[in-house]
Order: C-alpha cells, then sequence, then structure tokens
C-alpha cells in the first residue's frame, strides 16, 4: 500500500509502505474512511521537531475493521470504528481514572495516514458506532478521533459550565472546535482570540460571542476589559508556545481554570508568577477515549459538527498538498481520503 512518510522538514512523500498485519493477537486492522493533518504534525514537518530518519505520519483515523487479532472480543470485523491517537487497554488504573491517554500499557499510533492501520489493544481503544454512519458524518466522526476531543478536554479541564465566561486562545481547529465544545457546555460567553477573517466567521458560527484580535499582553488587556477587569472563568491554551500560555494564565481570573493541550515547545513557567495568579491548571494530551461514547452520540444526533474545521479535502495521494495548505495557513485542517 501507498501511505504519507515524512523525510525532512516540508518533504512528505506518498510512497510504498508495508501493509500493516496483526502482530498482537489484541491488534485490529482498520480500513480508513477517512485520516486527516494535525497542527502537531506541523511540528515535524517544519523541522521544529526533529526527523532524523524517514517517518509514516499521521494519528486521526476511522473506518471499517477489516480483521481482528484472536484475542479481540468486544470488536468485530464490519463495525465502523472510531479510536484515539494513543491505544489504551481501557482497564489499567489510570484508564479507570479516565485517564487513558496515560495507560499504563499505552501505545502512540503514528501512521494513519494510509489506507490501512493497525490498531494495538483493540478491545480498549476502539469505539464502535451502533451500524455504519451516513457518508456525511464522516468528517465529524473522524475529528472526534483527536481536534474534537482535545478540545473537548480543553474545556473540561478549564472546568466550563453554563453560565460561564470563556476565552480561547489559539485559531487551529483545535481552538475554534474549544469554542463549539464551550458553546455546548453551556458557556455564556465566549471569548475566541483570532487575528483571521476565515477563522473569525467559523469562530462566531461555533458560538464565540467576542473576538479579541490582540495577542500576548494586548490580548490579555482586550480579555480583561471585556470582564470588567477580572479575567475569564475558563481559559483554553490551544497553541503550546510561551506567549500563548502566558497569555491563557494571564487572562484567567483569580480562582478560575486554565485547560491547556497545545503541546508545548519551549514553554517555561515562572513559579513566583504562578503562585500569585491563583489560577488550576490542567492539560496535556487529552484522554479522548474518555469521551468517544459521548461525542459520538452527538455527532449521530447531529447536535455538533465539528467536521467543518476541515476547509480542504484532498485524496491520500495528495497528502503533500495538504501539509502545504495547513503550514501556509491557507487550510485551517486538511481531510484525506483514501
Ligand atoms: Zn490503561
Amino acid at each position: 500500500m501507498r501511505g504519507a512518510v515524512l523525510h525532512g522538514p516540508r518533504d512528505v512523500r506518498f510512497e510504498e509502505r508495508d501493509a500493516p498485519t496483526i502482530i498482537k493477537p489484541t491488534d485490529a486492522i482498520v480500513r480508513m474512511a477517512g485520516t486527516c493533518v494535525c497542527g502537531s504534525d506541523l511540528w515535524d514537518y517544519r523541522g521544529i521537531n526533529a526527523v532524523t530518519q524517514p517517518k509514516p505520519m499521521g494519528h486521526e483515523y476511522c473506518g471499517i475493521v477489516e480483521e481482528v487479532g484472536r484475542a479481540v472480543t468486544s470488536i468485530k470485523p464490519g463495525q465502523f470504528v472510531i479510536g484515539s491517537f494513543f491505544a489504551s487497554d481501557n482497564t489499567c488504573p489510570n484508564c479507570r481514572a479516565g485517564y487513558q491517554s496515560g495507560c499504563q500499557h499505552r501505545e502512540f499510533i503514528g501512521d494513519a495516514q494510509a489506507p490501512l492501520l493497525r490498531v494495538p489493544l483493540a478491545d480498549g481503544t476502539l469505539v464502535a458506532t451502533p451500524d455504519v454512519p451516513a457518508g456525511d458524518l464522516i468528517p465529524s466522526l473522524l475529528a472526534l478521533s483527536d481536534v474534537m476531543g482535545t478540545a473537548w478536554f480543553a474545556a473540561d479541564a478549564a472546568n466550563v459550565k453554563p453560565g460561564k465566561t470563556v476565552a480561547v486562545v489559539g485559531d487551529g481547529a483545535v481552538g475554534l472546535l474549544g469554542v463549539l465544545s464551550a458553546k455546548q457546555k453551556g458557556a455564556e460567553r465566549i471569548i475566541a482570540m483570532s487575528r483571521h477573517d476565515s477563522r473569525q466567521k467559523l469562530a462566531h458560527e461555533f458560538g464565540a460571542t467576542d473576538i479579541v484580535s490582540a495577542r500576548g499582553d494586548a490580548g490579555v488587556a482586550r480579555i480583561k476589559d471585556l470582564t470588567d477587569g477580572i479575567g475569564a472563568d475558563s481559559v483554553l491554551e490551544c497553541v503550546g508556545t510561551q506567549e500563548s500560555m502566558m497569555q491563557a494564565i494571564r487572562s484567567t481570573r483569580a480562582g478560575g481554570y486554565g485547560g491547556y493541550v497545545g503541546v508545548p515547545h519551549g514553554v517555561k513557567l515562572d513559579g513566583a508568577e504562578l503562585f500569585y495568579a491563583h489560577v488550576y491548571l490542567h492539560g496535556g494530551p487529552a484522554p479522548v477515549r474518555r469521551y468517544l461514547p459521548e461525542l459520538i452520540d452527538l455527532v449521530r444526533e447531529r447536535r455538533i459538527n465539528p467536521g467543518k474545521v476541515f476547509d480542504l479535502t484532498l485524496p491520500l495521494d495528495q497528502v503533500a498538498e495538504g501539509y502545504r495548505a495547513m503550514d501556509e495557513r491557507r487550510a485551517i485542517k486538511t481531510l484525506l481520503r483514501p
């Protein structure tokens, strides 16, 4: 089969790779209905994370089970399934506590930009839909695999509740879906921080009530202006830079919550500033598996449409263009059709 392989900065190729096979009896092989490019793939693509050898890419997936190992009991061939970027057993103490992305047996799934994918720990990792979903639901179901699950975790970690004021730092796909998550969780006021017209428009569609285009300390000042000098109850950090992290912490009111899901790159926090901020901080790789059943229901009932973040759809063999478009910010997120 052919799939995406990153050879170095800005060099993604669609090339021959070995088709996956069952290696462990707990594995499943899934035929992709859709896969996509993640904002976090761009850290590798831009050479910020060094790529020392050709690296298969992709960690977001949904599709039809082709084959399962002999120890797999709940997942069956023919089912439509969605899973997280971390495979998990869903039985260890960390999983039972709702932190499947911290599973004692977790395995990162990093080769999903291909027609077929091996998913380890299939029973614990995959969630099957009750029937094979309508084709138009595929983008939204695919989004649950990471970007929407991650945004939902950011909102959960930031303790978003009905009636609250929420600020979202970052207008990438996760930030935009952070707006959707805050809306779904009943936030009254949702301030999206964005300086791009098309993204501001989508933020409004997803439920943003205010847009702040200023960044850094000027952005913090604007959030304070909008909240009587207090700051937001909940702030979602969806970027992972020093500036975005400080923007999030400083935009949060005393006693408020910051949920951070941008993968930190070079972020350093000052103990004294944190001490005096009185802010709850929680984040990390999202335990997407915890949220899948609930989010799958919301999509199937057509109450949320997170697939709207895909503003570019390409056949999988044009994966290189999919990366380029996101790198150049011509696309928010690229869906790839095998
Ligand atoms: Zn576990």
